[in-house]
């Protein structure tokens, strides 16, 4: 019986409306292994050591059923190719972030990484200029970010998966000021301000979820214009957004940019505006 620990936890998390995949990745946790190898280890476990495996495992169950994140039960999220130190304090990253990811590597290899430099706004956990860092290695990257906490988590991802990349601690209405940049990139805080979030998501940190009002667009709006005080000439931006806020995006950008181009994410649903500096 207590080598149906998966299939348990499985079924408890689906009457509680919790993602079944949350128990693969809580039990991976506790044994260290892959998804593939769960089932496995568990087979070849003694009865002991399955029962001292429970008990942990329901200690980690009560907290998922309690809104925590499985991400920051774990301290762990993947992106693209690596995997992130994720806690209390920093934003999760997100599946369709790594689309934002493609769009900057598309520009990247259009230039040539030595001659883009780039620079992530609200860099948060820094998975997309660690991606970016990682995947085109010639590129020179920069990561803002202005939250304590963030940084912290920051700081200690780019130590272990891209030391090359810069930090800049501060705010994105002076962050390197007098510097250029060939390609911005940021995920801002976009949610307009009244709308419904799931339990685990209010556990991630409000400053790096709500755009600050009811359209969720006084922050990007602030990014927006630390991109075009940033751009060079002919410079790229890649940002994503909240699905209801294409128009609004694309009128903000006004004059001052060309080439603006709407991408939808792998749901169909338009996420992101990419645009050239005139
Ligand atoms: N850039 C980070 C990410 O995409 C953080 C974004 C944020 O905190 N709004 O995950």
């Amino acid at each position: 019986m207590a080598k149906d620990l998966l299939r348990q936890t499985r079924d408890y998390f689906k009457a509680q409306g919790i993602p079944e995949v949350d128990a693969s990745i809580l039990l991976e946790h506790l044994l260290k292994c892959t998804r593939t190898e769960v089932q496995l280890k568990l087979l070849r476990m003694s009865d002991d050591d399955v029962n001292e495996l429970d008990r942990e495992l329901r200690r980690l169950v009560l907290r998922r059923q309690n809104g925590e994140p499985v991400q920051y039960i774990t301290g762990s999220a993947p992106f693209r190719y690596l995997e992130y130190q994720v806690g209390p304090g920093v934003l999760i990253p997100r599946p369709e972030t790594e689309s934002l990811v493609a769009l900057v590597l598309e520009e990247i290899d259009r230039r040539s990484p030595a001659k883009s430099k780039v620079v992530d706004l609200g860099s948060g956990s820094g998975c997309i200029a660690i991606a970016i860092a990682s995947e085109r290695s010639g590129t020179e990257v920069t990561a803002v970010e202005n939250s304590l906490e963030a940084n912290h988590w920051l700081a200690k991802n780019v130590a272990a998966l891209a030391p090359r990349v810069r930090l800049v601690a501060g705010g994105v209405v002076d962050a390197c000021r007098g510097e250029r940049f060939e390609i911005v990139v940021a995920n801002p805080p976009y949610i307009p301000s009244g709308e419904n979030l799931p339990a685990e998501v209010r556990k991630e940190p409000a400053s790096a979820l709500f755009g600050g009002d009811s359209t969720g667009m006084a922050a990007p709006v602030q990014f927006i214009a630390a991109a075009e005080r940033l751009l060079v000439s002919g410079g790229f931006l890649a940002l994503e957004h909240h699905e209801s806020q294409a128009a609004a995006i694309s009128k903000v950008l006004g004059p001052k940019f060309g080439e603006v181009n709407l991408v939808k994410d792998l749901t169909g649903r338009p996420r992101f505006t990419t645009a050239r500096k005139r």
